[in-house]
């Protein structure tokens, strides 16, 4: 919670204007606490839409930018007391690294949108640039905010599980079951569109959601995987449906799936866990319970706000115990992370397991190898692709 002897984080966004999805949602997030005041942004690259939307969010029309190149001299000069502390990413893909990389290199820190940039080249730009800003950057992967993917977290990084063998990962989404992206949808247009989503399309989109959330929660990293990408749609230039089986370090199996052309689904993200002992399962659309099965004793039904939680959980639930929570609240908690250590001055992001903890760089590269190695390895003829051969290329 914000006190009143702390000054505000200033920040700006880029993109998110009139009818964007994912804008509004950052800012609803970056205010539940207080802590963060939009201060300008380039909303837009339609003018008119951009001072509009500035308008609508009651800022004044010299804070309303025409574009980033803009908005970063504009703020630059101002007195570093107004000026903006840190930007917003909220843009299709192909903006990522040229805005992380513009904003890090002009002084200011960045939470940007995932996938992290179209490619892992782009994604090791990033890295460079963060590391001779000494600029903060951080990612949202929104579903690692939520308190009981940090419970389960916790529960298998203190061995609650015994030793991991198994790691299945499903997000299931139906809204791209048909051509909408050729009716000028605005958010099926540029997801399917090579030049601005990046070289995944659901790969990108949610399959780098569930990846990342595979690696937090089972505290392994994935060493190699065996790939299948699909189009369903017809004329559609990018994969709609993924499945990977994945190989995790000492020896754990995976699956991934990702899709969306699951018809009828929303956000059907699912997370299932499975040691030696038993097994943990949590699901996004039900967020405030996390199921442990045991081999030695009956199933426990884990709530957020009830009994036995991690502090760290315990630390990220904001409403009463027994009111519900969700999407919202999972992402404030990351923005409040960001904030803390931007308060704190810090430059990287606490260690996973740390209080405050929030994705950065290190989760972004994951991500980007990832995407690549799926690429290669379902254009390929090697059964499996190693991460950390696709990473060492990149390098
Ligand atoms: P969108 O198309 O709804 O919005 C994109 C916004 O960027 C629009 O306001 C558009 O006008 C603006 N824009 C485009 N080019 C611009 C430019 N040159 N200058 C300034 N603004 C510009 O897209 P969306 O669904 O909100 O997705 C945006 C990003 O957020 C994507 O990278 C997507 O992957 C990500 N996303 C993440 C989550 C999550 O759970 N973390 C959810 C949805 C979307």
């Amino acid at each position: 919670m914000h006190t009143n002897t702390q000054p505000r984080l200033r920040y700006g966004m880029v993109g998110g204007g009139e009818g964007a999805f994912i804008g509004a949602v950052h800012r609803m997030a970056a205010a539940l606490d207080g802590e963060f005041e939009l201060v300008c942004g380039a909303f837009s690259s339609d003018a008119a839409r951009n001072q509009r939307s500035a308008a609508g969010l009651g800022l004044p029309s010299t804070r309303a930018y025409p574009d980033l190149e803009a908005m970063l001299a504009g703020e630059a000069a101002l007195p570093e007391s107004e000026r903006m502390q840190a930007l917003a990413i909220v843009t299709p893909n192909h903006l990522h690294a040229p805005a992380a990389i513009a904003a890090l290199d002009a002084g200011f820190h960045v939470m940007s949108e995932k996938p992290m940039a179209l490619n892992l080249e782009e994604a090791l730009a990033i890295e460079a640039a963060v590391a001779r800003s000494s600029r903060l950057y951080g990612l949202t992967f929104t579903y690692s905010g939520y308190p009981l993917v940090e419970e389960a977290r916790a529960r298998v990084a203190r061995g609650d599980l015994g030793k991991i063998r198994l790691v299945q990962v499903e997000y299931s989404q139906g809204w791209l079951s048909q051509a909408i992206d050729r009716d000028g949808q605005k958010q099926a247009e540029w997801r399917t569109d090579p030049a601005r989503a990046g070289l995944g399309g659901c790969l990108g989109d949610i399959g780098t959601h569930a990846f990342q959330l595979a690696e937090h929660v089972s505290g392994l990293a994935v060493e190699a995987v065996s790939a299948d990408l699909s189009i369903f749609v017809p004329g559609r230039r990018l994969d709609d449906d993924v499945a990977a089986l994945l190989r995790l370090e000492g020896g754990a199996r995976g699956v991934l799936k990702a899709s969306q052309v699951a018809a009828g689904d929303e956000n059907g993200l699912r997370i299932r866990v499975h040691g030696e002992k038993g097994g943990l399962d949590w699901s996004q659309m039900e967020p405030n319970t996390l199921t442990l099965r045991w081999l030695d004793r009956p199933a426990e039904i884990v709530r957020a706000g009830g009994p036995g939680l991690d502090s760290l959980t315990t630390a990220r639930l904001r409403t009463p115990a027994g009111h519900p929570e969700g999407y919202i609240e999972a992402f404030a908690n990351l923005y409040r992370s960001f904030g803390r250590a931007l308060q704190g001055g810090a430059t990287t992001p606490p260690q996973r397991g740390e209080a405050d903890w929030f994705p950065g760089i290190a989760d972004g590269l994951r991500t980007m190898t990832f995407i690549e190695a799926m690429i290669a390895n379902s254009a390929g003829d090697a059964k499996w692709t190693s991460l950390a051969d696709v990473l060492a290329a990149g390098r």
